[in-house]
């Protein structure tokens, strides 16, 4: 199994059993299959881990389905603000951006900042400046923001609090942060994520997604993890790093260690959320506190598989 390739890809974690009675399950499985075997194609012909876990979450993030990219929830002003992350099992590199605003694809800003080499994570009006100097297309606000989002931040308003995206919203609304883990033929790792963050968020409120060790994390020695969820709760338990931890100094395999980990998210913080995981040998697993969590994944080379719960 070490010549073969793994790929896991997941569209959020939240409170899911409205969904399972839904048309829209289908929809989810068909965008997920459909992402995988697109990822599949570039693993099978030899593409790195990196560009593969970046080209996935381009498509999640293009996808209005998911909390990410164009369809991403709206802060407590009713903007938009992105983050992003990606990280190479390889050399540890890393790239991130926060707080972003209309930038089609923010992994594809982190991946430039990775690329870059001077810094790990741009926030904001300097990320965009960045995004200039980078000669990638600004976006008016306009094409990131849908009337169901617009729905779903009054909703939340009129209830108070923040909320995930699956949360408490009406099951036509069951969209999530995205994110995506993978090993290439040469047994590389490499693991992105990307997220719009949480419903009626204060604006500047930067979450786990583009902090490397919490909603990310790649090492070859370990794993790849990408993780969603209440962010506040996963940058606490640094929670992506804690999974590569368990494997390194337990020898934990990536089943046990997505289960300790999310074992210790809610010892610790009481904390909802979920992770995807492969880890050195190409094993793919997952682990979740929320009812639901929308993953895909192809193991080894093999089948595809799309599961909601
Ligand atoms: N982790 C993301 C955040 O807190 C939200 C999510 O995963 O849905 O920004």
């Amino acid at each position: 199994m070490s010549n073969s390739y793994s790929l896991m890809i997941h569209g959020g974690a939240g409170a899911l059993e409205d969904l399972k009675h839904e048309a829209s399950e289908s929809t989810f499985h068909q965008s997920i299959t459909a992402i995988l075997e697109q990822g599949r194609q570039r693993l099978a012909q030899g593409d790195r881990a990196l560009d593969v876990v970046e080209y996935c979450v381009s498509l999640l993030e293009d996808d209005r389905l998911y909390n990410a990219g164009c369809g991403s929830v709206l802060n407590a002003d009713g903007q938009v603000e992105m983050d992003a992350a990606v990280m190479n099992g390889r050399d540890l590199k890393a790239g991130a951006v926060a707080g972003i605003k209309q930038i089609k694809n923010p992994i594809a800003l982190a991946r430039r900042v990775l690329e870059h080499g001077e810094h790990v994570l741009l926030m904001g009006d300097g990320a965009l400046e960045f995004a200039k100097f980078c000669e990638i297309e600004i976006y008016p606000a306009s094409y990131f923001i849908t009337a169901a989002r617009i729905q779903q931040l009054a909703a939340v308003q009129v209830s108070g609090g923040m909320t995930l995206d699956h949360e408490r919203v009406k099951p036509s609304q069951k969209l999530g942060t995205v994110g995506a883990v993978a090993r290439d033929l040469q047994g590389n790792l490499a693991a992105a994520t990307s997220t719009g963050g949480l419903v009626n968020k204060r604006w500047g409120r930067v979450g786990d997604t583009p902090i490397v060790g919490a909603g990310v994390f790649a090492d070859n020695e370990t794993c790849a993890v990408s993780a969603t969820g209440y962010g506040e709760q996963f940058l606490r338990t640094v929670l992506a790093k804690t999974i590569s931890d368990l494997i390194q100094f337990k020898d934990l395999d990536a089943a046990a260690a997505a289960q300790a980990g999310i074992d210790y998210l809610v010892r610790k913080v009481n904390g909802d959320g979920g992770v995807i995981v492969i880890d050195a040998m190409g094993r793919c697993a997952s682990a979740q506190s929320t009812s639901g969590l929308i993953r895909g994944w192809i193991e080894h080379g093999g089948e595809a598989y799309c599961k909601l719960g």
